[in-house]
């Protein structure tokens, strides 16, 4: 039976450092039952001499035991909250080891554990008033016994605010409470310098094709070919590489991504394809949240008492207005967020088919990123050479950077049709 562990595609180094720190958890707890040593960080192969040292200024404790807030970093798809979920898992565990098989694994898991809150950014950022409310509730007792694990799945969007009250937290944890943060990288934009100094840092790496593929084949059932095709065409982001081998719609999507640089035959063909790529993000975008959306405003309405005929439901009708509103606010910054990120699906695919032309430019001796257009990246290198290759990938990598440094995403992609056009 696989452990909690056995997801995280091609993450060796960081198994075996978590797996430690599970084992140095489970010991503290151990240590409490039998009332020696209460405090979290007294456990470890440190030992128990001075229990407060790693808890003070000097951020955590750099040995392999375990401590109170951690950070997974990785590029998207390496497996960030993946990572996180598994570890919060192996803390809940009843044998300490993330077995997989106890209730404690079964529901941190399954994302129903008590004592682990999965903070996920509805928007694009995570808002302060959100922040205290969890920070209150990490602090109280753990209903299991265990630890209380608080997950925040994009700490690079917390708000300021919201950073600084996490920041107090981290400064001074309740003793059975665990932060787990997912970030990009460490670099100050996605985390403040001071949080990162009070966290241990798990760097995971863009896991190799062929691991991606040996999961997609043991855990979803992929045949062994398309697994391959799809863990090489997702770029080593594993839940994309799962899309692509099972979600038509999604293989649709990027074939027609992919069909972009032979329609650019003009100027009019490249405002066209920038329409064409703008709209498919808003209409995937759409779809992946319509739902959301419906059943969230349904729930309010009936919480609000909107269909009553009492004499007081027209009155109270009123009052709500406020909070309606207020949940349309969240949803349409959901909306924005979920176009982004299928744009930037598309751009990474784009990226990818030049990328291919610049390698078979080069005869640099390395697979290609989508093997179902590798012969249109090789009449592409033909023609354009390793120079206009490279600018057009230049292209597509700076109008991901212009998107993400605010410019309104239309302005940026018609910049990079045009330029992809002209080369
Ligand atoms: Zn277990």
């Amino acid at each position: 039976m696989p452990d909690v562990f056995a997801d995280l595609v091609g993450q060796d180094e960081a198994v075996v450092e978590l797996r430690r720190a599970a084992a140095a958890a489970a010991a503290v707890l151990r240590a409490a039952a039998a009332d020696r040593a209460p405090a979290l960080l007294a456990a470890g192969p440190t030992g128990g001499d001075e229990p407060e040292a790693a808890a003070v200024p000097g951020g955590p404790d750099v040995s392999t035991g375990m401590t109170h807030a951690w950070i997974f970093t990785g590029p998207p798809g390496s497996g960030r909250s993946v990572a996180a979920r598994a570890f919060a898992a192996a803390l809940q565990c009843v044998h300490g080891t993330g077995c997989g098989e106890c209730p404690g694994c079964h529901t941190t898991m399954g994302g129903t554990h008590a004592d682990v809150r999965l903070v996920e950014p509805e928007g694009l950022s995570i808002g302060v008033n959100d922040m205290r409310a969890l920070v209150l509730r990490a602090a109280s007792t753990p209903s299991g016994g265990r630890w209380q694990v608080v997950v925040i799945s994009d700490a690079d969007r917390l708000t300021e605010a919201a950073g600084n009250a996490l920041l107090k937290a981290i400064e001074e944890p309740p003793p059975r409470t665990v932060f787990l943060l997912c970030a990009p990288s460490t670099h100050p934009d996605d985390v403040s310098v001071t949080i990162r100094s009070r966290c241990r840092v798990v760097p995971l790496r863009q896991p190799p094709a062929a691991a991606v593929a040996e999961v997609l084949v043991r855990r979803d059932g992929v045949a062994p070919d398309v697994a391959r095709w799809a863990a090489a065409a997702a770029q080593g982001h594993v839940g994309r590489a799962r899309r692509l081998a099972r979600d038509p719609e999604a293989r649709k999507r990027r074939e027609a991504v992919l069909a972009v640089p032979r329609r650019l035959t003009g100027v009019g063909a490249a405002f066209d394809a920038a329409s064409a790529l703008i709209e498919a993000a808003e209409a995937e975008a759409e779809a992946s949240v319509s739902e959301a959306d419906t059943t969230e405003r349904t729930a309010l309405e009936r919480a609000l008492g909107a269909g009553g005929t009492g004499r007081g439901a027209a009155g109270a009708m009123r009052g709500a207005a406020g909070q309606l509103k207020e949940l349309e606010k969240r949803q349409k910054s959901r909306a924005t967020r979920a176009q982004r990120d299928a744009l930037d699906r598309a751009l990474v695919d784009l990226a990818g088919f030049y990328r291919d032309a610049l390698t078979m430019a080069l005869r640099a001796p390395v697979d290609p990123v989508h093997t179902d257009t590798a012969a249109m990246a090789g009449a592409g290198a033909q023609k354009w050479d390793a120079e206009g290759s490279l600018r057009r990938l230049e292209a597509v990598l700076a109008c991901r950077a212009a998107i993400e440094a605010n410019v309104k995403p239309r302005i940026a992609v018609e910049a990079m049709m045009l330029a992809l056009w002209k080369g």
